[in-house]
């Protein structure tokens, strides 16, 4: 029997990427989903599942978010799990970027959150609980070169999941994080097309490699489900041990030989 037998979830950001690995995921465990995304030619892989319904609008309105629930109980009679996961890059000068730019990324990937958070308690309540999975992001845990309006919004939504289950935890509404590392989506598809920036990229991952959206799918899957019944309020890395290192030195590149420039005993910092 999968993991989401006889249950509900939504899922924002479905379209493309991690957001359709997860749909698809939770759809392969046994559960039904709705579908969300802005993006409504995209959504065409989910118009033929059964056990699917796709709801094409702006996570940052407030009622597309109330109708992802309604769509959900009355389509499918419940909602056990919210997968927050739209969300868009930005990078900018932090001297000049227009204010406007940097209040849209914080509308997306921070406020967004709060609304399916807000849309979807009542309808958790009402069944005796739920999980909430909000993809933020390695970017969250630490700050990149010219990337601080993403790592800002990645940073804030990585601490609204901790507080947030703390609020909601004598509801049974379990709020999670996963922290994808770098993943081959449509988000990235501009860094992938620089084998410069791709190849720099993939040394500094411990696996060698980069992910797959298949790969942070599983890891929400699990957040999701009632296997992760007592997680709670956790920030989960799902990153080939990119946060595992410093970034003092790059990993390993091959079993057995240390990578040029790594430190001697005598010298280790
Ligand atoms: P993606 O571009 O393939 O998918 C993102 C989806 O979100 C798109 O289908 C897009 O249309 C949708 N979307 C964006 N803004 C929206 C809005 N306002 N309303 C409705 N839908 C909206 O990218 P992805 O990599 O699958 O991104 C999914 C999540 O993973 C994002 O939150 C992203 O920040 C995060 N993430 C990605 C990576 C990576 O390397 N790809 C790494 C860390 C975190």
């Amino acid at each position: 029997m999968g993991a989401h037998e006889g249950k509900v979830a939504i899922v924002t950001g479905a379209a493309s990427g991690i957001g359709r690995a997860a749909a698809e995921r939770i759809v392969a465990e046994g559960g039904s989903v709705v579908a969300v995304d802005r993006d409504g030619d995209a959504m065409a892989w989910a118009l033929d599942g059964a056990r699917i319904a796709v709801l094409v609008g702006d996570v940052t309105d407030a009622e597309l978010n109330d109708q992802a629930i309604a769509l959900a109980v009355e389509r499918f009679g419940r909602l056990d799990a919210s997968v927050l996961n739209a969300g868009i890059p930005m990078s900018g000068d932090i001297l000049t970027m227009p204010m406007d730019e940097l209040r849209r990324v914080l509308d997306v990937n921070v406020a967004a959150v709060v609304l399916g958070i807000r849309s979807a308690v009542p309808a958790m309540r009402r069944v005796g609980g739920g999980s909430i999975v909000v993809t933020a992001s390695t970017s969250g845990l630490a700050g990149d070169p010219g990337m601080w309006p993403y790592n800002t919004s990645k940073g804030a939504v990585v601490n609204l999941v901790r507080a947030a289950a703390l609020d909601l935890g004598a509801d049974a509404i379990r709020v999670n994080a996963v922290c994808p590392g770098p993943t081959e989506t449509g988000m990235t598809s501009r860094l992938q097309a620089l084998p410069e920036v791709h190849e720099n990229l993939r040394r500094r991952i411990a696996l060698q490699r980069w992910g797959q959206p298949s790969e942070i799918a599983a890891v929400i899957s699990f957040l999701a489900s009632a296997d992760a019944s007592f997680v709670t309020g956790a920030v989960v890395p799902v990153d080939g041990g990119i946060t595992a290192s410093t970034g003092q030195f790059l990993p390993r590149e091959t079993a057995g030989t240390p990578p040029p420039g790594t430190p001697r005993r005598e010298d280790t910092p």
